[in-house]
């Protein structure tokens, strides 16, 4: 069975129909009523009804039509704009009674979304056992395979959501306005000022440096928006304040990043310590135990958007966290702010850890942070991460070496600088290429490597989020790729490998091959399963 389309609906003053008297019928009601529809009842007069549901029929909630369904009933009873059809239908009789097959294909018919409950074959639509906070709503289906069983996995999703996340989703929702509203306003302004200038000022020099900036910090903030939507841990999202919401707004209005004090001078001590951390790729298991010991120290923790959730959940409370504002076209002032914070705290005494995705040194500019806090008197340890260059291809099931087939690897970047085309380095069929920061132009790389020479049957991959729950391996080959990636879209951050070596433990026949998820075999993690299930020898 192909999977239903999801969607949500606007049912404000729809007419829902409900035909039947048990309590599945009160329920119905109350769902009705709490989208903002109106429902209708139609059960016959000696129907014995629920407290919960005479009580609503008392006060006007619900209207009880004291008899028999009638087919005119689902085209008269309805909104005078759609022309008295009702919205939906909901038949609580149940699937085997002649009722229900009548009227679940007179709907069907009049093309009324019907439902007529446990018979899965009578409804043209099925409710989502749903969550809602606020705004936000969830809804879980298993396609008629048990409604417990979606009970149940619905609220295991709610209970790992932090508190107060609908509230968030409102304040996100605002900042998303307010940016709208004053770029708005902005355009207004602008306008004006144009009129200014038919009336006989001539600035169109300045005019264009306006819009120009205007253009620049407009698309700034709603992009720093997308980043926060898309990098923040959920935990921190759900903690966004008004305050937050202000920051947010002044400091992508006025340009500039906050400023601290002037760098220490030499007849100052400096007393704090800064340690620049590997993450890993991703999974929390993979940091070393110095990176973990010295999150754990820390009462500063810098950090870039790439680190995930799982290792900043790590960092102890009473610690602050700062996640670099990096996105394209922003990279440079963000590092400089970041900076400029660890500086701030190191003289402050504070214990600042710097934890960069990956390994520091590799094209995580480590070696740039490492000059700036040292030329500052502050000489920073650094600690290695496992690279995501070398442990992806790993966790894709390609050894980057293997006899006979791979006797080099090569780590390059998709990128160079400003965004521009990278040189690129020569074809050698023994050798193993990954490239990192290459998936946003993958189409032009790729075309710049058939030029030169790289055969378009080079086996590759596409390693996704690596080592983290919803890794993604795309497996196909040169020729193919740009395809795949296009199809199955982007879960960032992500990197190619190219070379025979793709296709040493796996074959594929297909033009691409999409393998979800990653498990860390044979390492304990909380709440191990495994140790569960086994049974005691
Ligand atoms: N210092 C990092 C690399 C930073 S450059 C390291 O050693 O891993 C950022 C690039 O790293 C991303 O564009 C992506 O290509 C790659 N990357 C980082 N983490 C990744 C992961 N978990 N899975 C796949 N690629 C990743």
């Amino acid at each position: 069975m192909a999977p239903a389309l999801l969607t949500a609906i606007d049912s404000t003053s729809h007419v829902h129909l409900i035909v039947g008297s048990n309590p599945l019928a009160g329920a119905r009601c109350s769902r009705s009523l709490e989208v903002g529809a109106k429902p209708i009842l139609i059960a016959p007069e000696d129907a014995t009804l629920h407290y919960g549901l005479v009580k609503r029929i008392d006060e006007g909630e619900v209207l009880w039509l004291k008899r028999e369904f009638k087919e005119s009933d689902l085209s008269s009873l309805g909104r005078a704009e759609v022309d008295r059809v009702v919205d939906a239908v909901f038949v609580t009789v149940g699937g085997k009674q002649n009722l229900s097959t009548n009227i679940s294909s007179l709907c069907r018919r009049l093309r009324i979304p019907v439902n007529v409950v446990d018979a899965p074959n009578l409804c043209s639509f099925t409710l989502l056992s749903t969550h809602s906070d606020g705004p936000l709503q969830i809804g879980v289906t298993t396609s008629g395979k048990g409604c417990k069983l979606s009970a149940r996995i619905r609220r295991e999703i709610a209970a790992s959501l932090p508190p107060n996340l609908g509230d968030a989703v409102d304040r996100l929702g605002t900042i998303r306005r307010r940016i709208w509203e004053e770029d708005h306003a902005v355009e207004l302004f602008q306008d004006l000022e144009i009129e200014d200038e038919d009336v006989g000022q001539s600035a169109t020099f300045n005019k264009l440096i306006t819009m120009e900036s205007v253009e620049a910090a407009r698309g700034r903030r709603i992009r720093w928006l997308a980043q926060i939507c898309e990098y923040w841990p959920l935990r921190r999202l759900a903690a966004i304040s008004d305050a937050d919401v202000e920051a947010l707004l002044r400091n992508y209005t006025c340009s500039h990043p906050t400023k601290f004090d002037r760098p220490t001078t030499s007849n100052t001590t400096p007393s704090g310590q800064i340690i620049l951390a590997g993450s890993g790729p991703g999974n929390p298991d993979l940091l070393t135990r110095a990176a973990y010991k010295a999150i754990q120290s820390a009462d500063l923790i810098l950090a870039d958007k790439l680190v995930p959730s799982a290792i900043l959940d790590l960092v102890p409370r009473r610690a602050t966290v700062h996640i670099a504002r990096k996105f394209p076209g922003n990279a440079d002032k963000a590092q400089d702010e970041l900076l400029e914070l660890g500086l701030h705290g190191l003289k402050s005494g504070k214990v600042v850890v710097r934890i960069k995705q990956g390994d520091p040194y590799i094209y995580g500019r480590g070696g740039e942070e490492y000059a700036f806090f040292h030329s500052h008197g502050y000489t920073p340890t650094v600690l290695p991460g496992i690279t995501s260059a070398l442990s992806a291809p790993l966790f894709a099931a390609i050894p980057a070496t293997h006899r006979s087939v791979a006797d080099q690897i090569l780590i390059c970047t998709g990128t160079g600088r400003q965004g521009a085309a990278p040189d690129l380095p020569e074809y050698v069929s023994s050798r193993t290429v990954v490239f990192l920061m290459a998936l946003h132009r993958l189409s032009s790389l790729v075309h710049s490597l058939q030029v030169k020479g790289y055969p378009v049957g080079l086996p590759c991959a596409v390693v996704e989020r690596a080592s983290c729950p919803d890794q993604r391996v795309i497996r196909t080959t040169l020729e193919h790729v740009c395809a795949a990636v296009e199809e199955e879209g982007s879960r960032p951050p992500g990197l190619l490998i190219l070379g025979t070596a793709c296709t040493v433990l796996h074959q594929y026949h297909q033009k691409w091959v999409v393998e979800e998820g990653f498990t860390l075999q044979n390492v304990a993690v909380e709440g191990d399963l495994a140790t569960l299930a086994a049974p005691a020898a």
